[in-house]
């Protein structure tokens, strides 16, 4: 349809500039944060050193930023497969591991037993199930709760993520999707925009629902009928594999 080869459009040119972004601005960053910490070791005035500091805090934002666009744009195997939903929940589960906080959270996961495979890029359905994993960790303290489920819901498989952690005003929610959005020191904001666009490019969607204090749920939903050929265009996936 129309607003199918627009959506498509829109997918091959956000993944050819992530990548034009990640070539042409990622080797000049590097550079300037290794002039940095020359300049760092010297002997400084107060003043200089304070503001040399702000000038590396920033840098190292646009680096983060910059990142999360590689992670998404340049996924380890760009071809499409068939795979399990278990598959993918429990690698993202398994690389979440490492990530600070986690131990002090209670996983829980639930999966559907004979649950229909999916088609798709297993790397990019694995990054986006991490990501709502760290969301969530990060929007719980410790003794959190967040909880994975896969089930099937007609012609859907739907995975979920819950936590009981900070919830989200309404003011916050309306904004979710917004690039550039977060509310974290650190954050980019890019990891759920970048998200809704990978699910929607497999026929899929990210939809949530929030109580400010108690807690948030996400919710991927994928068909499980076979993708037609062109849902993804091939530009998203490998143009930063040059
Ligand atoms: P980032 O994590 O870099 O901020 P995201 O796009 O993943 O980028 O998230 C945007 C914002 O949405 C977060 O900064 C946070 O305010 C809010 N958010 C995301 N997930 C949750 C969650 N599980 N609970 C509460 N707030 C959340």
């Amino acid at each position: 349809s129309q607003a199918q080869v627009m959506h498509q459009d829109k997918m091959a040119g956000f993944g050819l500039l992530a990548a034009g972004i990640a070539h042409e601005v990622g080797n000049p960053l590097t550079s300037i944060s290794s002039l940095l910490q020359i300049l760092e070791k010297r002997n400084l005035d107060e003043y200089t050193r304070s503001k040399l500091g702000l000038i590396a805090g920033q840098l190292n934002r646009i680096q983060g930023t910059l990142r999360e666009l590689m992670n998404f744009s340049r996924p380890v195997n760009p071809d499409r497969t068939r795979f399990e939903p278990k598959e993918i929940v429990e690698e993202a589960l398994h690389i979440a591991k490492y990530y600070k906080g986690i131990k002090s959270r209670t996983i829980e996961s639930d999966i559907a037993e004979g649950l229909p495979q999916l088609t798709g890029i297993r790397d990019q359905l694995v990054q986006i199930i991490f990501n709502l994993v760290l969301n969530a960790i990060d929007a719980t303290s410790k003794g959190g709760l967040i909880r994975l489920e896969a089930r099937r819901i007609e012609n859907v498989v739907e995975i979920s993520i819950r936590d009981n952690g900070v919830g989200m005003s309404a003011e916050q929610q309306s904004r979710l999707f917004q690039p550039y959005f977060t509310t974290k020191k650190q954050g980019t904001g890019l990891g759920l925009f970048i998200s809704a666009k990978m699910i929607r490019a497999h026929g899929g969607d990210l939809s949530f629902e929030s109580t400010l204090n108690q807690g948030t749920i996400f919710r991927i939903t994928i068909p499980t009928r076979e993708w037609e050929p062109q849902s993804v265009p091939p530009q998203v996936l490998s143009s930063s594999r040059s």
